[in-house]
């Protein structure tokens, strides 16, 4: 199959969120699966610099305020069509957010200007390129299915993908023709969203399949609790939703081979994390103790992660014997609130504000337990690296964290971590002295790390299940 992946951001070359980790590794897993995969991204500073053996395919006297190129080549091994529309994307930093901290007011444009050029890709502008289906994710390629579908042309048929639901994309109606949308477009049933237009409401209007990133958080979007607003189209295209588990890269997060940790171990010498466990206790003012859990937390400090749960819960960690390092950043509310509560309890609780990858692995590597209280989760990461790293998944019952561990005391035989309900400081609590009683039982704590770091958590599942929703796709694309 010949696939059109369309995003904002992919990594290494561009990052805000997860949603570039799974644009970075989908393509080269469907790439191992037989497919052929051209990426479609705006030409940001970082994408140029990293592009090779670039030529122009394309090209737009106009184009959003300015003239563009559309150049195919080489960036971080992938196949890419980038955007070359300096007045764009020619900003250097973030890819939505200006020196400000504010959104760039142009993004409708600058994002309508990647959907064309994605739209004119797809429907064979470019000679010998051949699309069958097209990739959007999240509401910046949420364009692409509605173009696609009000073009008369023939056309290949459209997935569009949910990476998080709160980042809508939401543009003033008065764009509609400046977004060369036809007014016929502008309802319900069609690309209107809360009065005006939506992005991310088009492309899960027109898009032949929908995607979420876990099974669990694409039944939670079709609610209102988690639908944002969006939970009555969802639940009427809920046979056309599916929820596929991201996977980790299995090369950068592999204890046996990861060269922010040394040494290295596998399920067979799990006893080589004790090393790693001293150390963090050393390095982060924490009382060196093999007998104490240790609890880490690695996550951006905000509502979403559930922060002001944890700072709640966190005597329960302390009563239970344990310990907890915090590494995060984020709302500098929720920094002061957990520097307090690491005040309380000296060495027994540590903080460190900031975004470090090297500690992020060494802390995988040697703590016991990795905490996720998120209110929400589309599908978590940190869960996955912590199944990886024998660090167990210590998670709130929600999204692709409850679809991704599964309790220890609910079912012992095949427990890789503990789960505790969402949004609830009480359970998460319970949970701290659930956990170290498990701990103390030197024989089932290993067991439960040796289940999950058997987990399968490659992209190989992921990629097939995307082939999967792209051939329905293809079935279905005369349907809408
Ligand atoms: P989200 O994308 O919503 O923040 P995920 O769990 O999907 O949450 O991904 C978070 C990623 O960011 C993980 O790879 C995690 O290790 C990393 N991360 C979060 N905070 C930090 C930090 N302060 N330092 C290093 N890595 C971090």
């Amino acid at each position: 199959m010949r696939v059109l992946m369309v995003a904002s951001e992919c990594y290494p070359l561009a990052k805000s969120g997860g949603l570039a980790d799974v644009v970075g590794a989908l393509p080269p897993a469907l790439a191992a699966l037989g497919h052929t995969v051209l990426v479609c991204l705006p030409g940001y500073p970082s994408v140029f610099a990293a592009l090779d053996a670039a030529a122009e395919i394309d090209s737009y006297p106009e184009l959003y305020g300015g003239p563009a190129r559309v150049l195919r080549g080489r960036a971080a091994g992938l196949d890419v069509a980038v955007v070359d529309a300096p007045h764009l994307f020619d900003r250097p930093g973030h890819p939505y957010v200006g020196p400000d901290g504010d959104e760039w007011p142009d993004n409708g444009f600058r994002f309508a200007a990647l959907a064309v050029v994605a739209r004119e890709l797809a429907l064979g502008r470019v000679a010998d390129l051949a699309v069958d289906v097209v990739h959007a994710h999240d509401w910046q390629a949420g364009l692409v299915p509605a173009y696609l579908a009000l073009d008369s042309r023939p056309r290949p048929a459209t997935v569009m993908t949910i990476h998080n639901l709160s980042f809508q994309g939401q543009m003033p109606a008065a764009w509609l023709g400046r977004l060369g949308l036809p007014a016929h477009a502008f309802g319900a049933d069609g690309v209107e969203y809360y009065g005006g237009v939506g992005f991310l409401k088009a492309g899960l209007y027109y898009a032949d399949q929908l995607t979420t990133v876990s099974p669990s958080y694409a039944r939670e979007i079709q609610g209102s609790l988690w639908g944002m607003g969006m939970e009555g189209l969802l639940s009427a295209r809920a046979h056309d939703l599916t929820g596929i588990v991201n996977g980790i890269d299995t090369t950068v997060w592999n204890p046996a081979a990861d060269p922010l940790v040394s040494p290295p171990y596998d399920a067979d010498t799990l006893e080589r994390r004790g090393e790693h466990k001293a150390h963090l206790q050393a390095q982060f003012g924490l009382d060196v103790d093999p007998e104490r859990p240790l609890f880490a937390i690695i996550s951006r400090l905000a509502w979403q992660k559930g922060t002001d749960l944890l700072v709640e819960a966190l005597d329960g960690a302390v009563g239970a014997g344990g310990q907890m390092l915090i590494l995060g950043s984020g709302d500098p509310g929720m920094e002061e609130r957990c520097a307090g509560a690491a005040a309380v309890y000296p060495g027994r609780v540590a903080t460190w504000f900031g975004y470090n990858e090297a500690f992020a692995h060494r802390i995988q590597a040697g703590a016991d337990g990795i905490v996720v209280a998120s209110r929400f989760e589309p599908c978590g990461l940190t869960q996955l690296y912590g199944l990886r790293y024998g660090c167990v998944p210590v998670v709130a019952g929600t999204g692709g964290l409850v679809d991704t561990v599964t309790d220890a005391d609910t079912d012992p035989d095949h427990g890789t971590g503990f789960v505790f309900a969402a949004g609830d400081a009480l359970a998460l609590r319970r949970a701290f002295a659930r956990v170290a009683e498990a701990y103390a039982d030197r024989e089932r704590w290993r067991a439960i790390q040796r289940r999950g770091m058997a987990q399968d958590l490659g992209w190989t599942r992921a990629a097939q299940a995307y082939v999967e929703v792209y051939e329905r796709a293809g079935a279905s694309r005369h349907g809408r």
